[in-house]
């Protein structure tokens, strides 16, 4: 069959057809569509999970592949620092079935908090890392991603960056899935790792990857004959080949497809009569730190430009413009004659991320922020959709740090400053995820902050996937549901209250008001399904009583809520979501509600 496919879903494809077992990870944006992908698919020897965390997701992972199984963990590159613990275990301990740990990478960052590169983890954890430049490349590549695997007993890791992951490519293929036996676990004393074992599957390991470099260097590849010799992988590969038109027999490329481990002769042989190196890669200067290692060990002197003499920024995502820029820049500074081609590029405005129309966390903050006004209040965020509390006009949040930190950050601050209220906000996946352990510190540690949990009843952020709050599981079937209050309640918090954002706004501001007074632990869940997912059966509208004051607009943000052309408020129907906030701050009775079909 041929079809055009997504790099997330041509990695999904690839992996059921290459017999892949259970498949396990927590939603993330560059990565969710992975899994999204392999739910749609069936077969009596195939599982697939949304997971509490990627910790939780990678050790089921290497259960299930000690029992033989191919498996995968799928994560953004935050949730590998989350994973970090089992993975560099696991690089000791080993594996049976063939394990990929499946990253992807966010430079730019378009919805991450960090812009780390995984290929660093890879050189960490002394993994073989797998870093393809296209879907129908991903797609090739994840068969000897397995092999490898199960070749060495190592897992391996299979990074991909924004671009690759939602680029669309056109993919021949027959869908046909290979058929395994699991072998079933077999008791060994080496999956008991212990300090003496350890010691001894270190230097098992550290062979292993000077056994696999030969092997692996076969999917590394050299392009053209020119005297300026480009390094580079991923998806900068292709902004090369882009960049270089009409001037391609001045350059000759190494693509690098397997970052870590390098083979020393492969690169040695490319730069054997080369004049420059040139490494063009996003994020870390993973291959130009590499290379010139191998340069240097071998008495190889010759001139790079890289990140690390400032020519290729450290920071951002590379496109063609910026690619031909940087190489315009070095051929000038060298003395090449060539014509004025390689030129910035367009410059796009920026637009500031905010919270949906209608979206129940933007009532949530504003009733905390009313509740505390005139108060010394320290708002800690967290990552997810409510990361947005800190977009003007909301600004309830003054610090963000990674998954569940709110929590325990707040915890920080009050220690730090006991003069303070400190109100922590949390959505109710990411509480799930790694909220649950800093609630229970702040019970055990009586740390006396308010926990705010804004359960949309979803995972909003990455598209909407179940999580234990919403007892559904990957497919829509029954799970068992987790209560948030429950847990709380559980854990011992006697101070619980649950509040529909979306119901009367100065009723709900005097309830959190007067549930705020004293200054002891406390939970508030705010409960209402996020806007995108609920059927619309209400909007709003202007009236004839405005005043045009614009209060509505500017206290809200609401993107429903605009000004036409000659400067007078209106409510865009088609996006407003009849949350009814804006109504609440209306004084002139100016806004009212329409019935949907009305
Ligand atoms: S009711 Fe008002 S605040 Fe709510 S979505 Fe519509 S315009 Fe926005
Ligand atoms: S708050 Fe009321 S009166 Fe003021 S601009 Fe909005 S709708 Fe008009």
């Amino acid at each position: 069959m041929k079809k055009v496919l997504m790099g997330n879903e041509a990695v999904a494809y690839s992996l059921f057809i290459n017999g892949v077992n259970v498949v396990v990870g927590y939603p993330g944006t560059p990565s969710t569509e992975v899994i999204e992908t392999l739910k749609d698919f069936q077969d009596e020897d195939f599982y697939v999970e949304w997971s509490t965390n990627e910790k939780v997701a990678l050790e089921i992972a290497a259960g299930a592949s000690l029992a033989g199984a191919r498996t995968v963990a799928t994560m953004k590159q935050v949730g590998l620092n989350v994973a970090a613990d089992p993975l560099l275990s696991l690089s000791v301990v080993g594996v049976e079935g063939g394990l990929i740990v499946f990253v992807a990478d966010d430079p730019g960052p378009h919805s991450s908090q960090t812009e780390q590169d995984t290929r660093n983890f890879a050189r960490f954890c002394n993994l073989p890392v797998f870093d393809p430049s296209s879907p129908k490349e991903a797609f090739e590549l994840i068969k000897p991603a397995f092999e490898i695997s199960e070749k060495y007993k190592l897992p391996v890791l299979f990074r991909m960056t924004t671009r690759v992951c939602h680029s669309n490519q056109s993919i021949e293929f027959e869908f046909k899935r290979e058929k395994r036996k699991i072998k079933g676990f077999e008791k060994k004393p080496e999956w008991v790792i212990l300090p003496a074992l350890s010691y001894i599957k270190h230097m098992e390991l550290e062979q292993k990857l000077q056994d696999m470099k030969k092997e692996l260097s076969a999917y590394n590849r050299i392009e053209g004959r020119g005297k300026i010799g480009i390094v580079t992988g991923g998806i900068s590969y292709f902004y090369v080949k882009e960049a270089i038109k009409g001037f391609e027999d001045l350059f000759s490329i190494l693509k690098i497809t397997v970052a870590h481990p390098l083979d020393e002769g492969f690169i040695l042989e490319f730069a054997k009569d080369k004049e420059m190196l040139i490494f063009i890669e996003e994020l870390d200067p993973v291959l130009e730190e590499e290379v010139k290692l191998i340069l240097f060990e071998n008495g190889r002197i010759i001139s790079t430009y890289g990140k690390r003499n400032g020519y290729v920024p450290f920071a951002g995502e590379l496109d063609v413009d910026k690619v031909r820029s940087i190489f315009y820049k070095i051929l000038t500074d060298e003395g090449f004659l060539v014509k004025n081609t390689f030129t910035d590029g367009l410059q796009i405005p920026k637009r500031q991320a905010q919270l949906c129309a209608g979206c129940p966390h933007r009532n949530s903050f504003l009733i905390v922020k009313y509740a505390m006004k005139g108060k010394d209040v320290i708002f800690t965020g967290d990552i997810g959709c409510y990361t947005l509390g800190f977009a003007k006009p909301i600004s309830t949040t003054d610090t963000c740090l990674c998954m569940g930190a709110s929590i325990t950050m707040a915890q920080g601050l009050k220690i730090a400053d006991r003069s303070k209220k400190v109100i922590a906000f949390i959505g109710d996946s990411t509480f799930f995820h790694s909220g649950i352990t800093g609630l229970v510190n702040s019970y055990y540690n009586r740390h006396n902050i308010t926990i705010c949990i804004l359960d949309n009843l979803t995972t909003g952020m990455t598209g909407f996937q179940p999580h234990p709050g919403t007892g559904k599981k990957i497919y829509g079937e029954e799970g068992r549901k987790v209560s948030i209050e429950g847990i709380a309640k559980g854990i011992g918090v006697e101070r619980i209250l649950v509040i529909d954002p979306y119901s009367d706004f100065t009723e709900n501001v005097d309830k959190v008001r007067e549930f705020l007074k004293d200054d002891e632990l406390g939970v508030i869940v705010f409960r209402r399904e996020c806007a995108n997912l609920k059927s619309r059966e209400s909007y709003f509208k202007i009236n004839q009583n405005c005043s045009n004051c614009k209060v509505c607009l500017q206290v809200t943000g609401c993107p429903a809520l605009n000004e036409d052309e000659n400067g007078n408020i209106f409510i865009d129907s088609t996006l407003c979501n009849g949350c009814g906030l804006c109504k609440s701050f209306c004084r002139y009775s100016a806004i009212e509600k329409v019935i949907k079909d009305d």
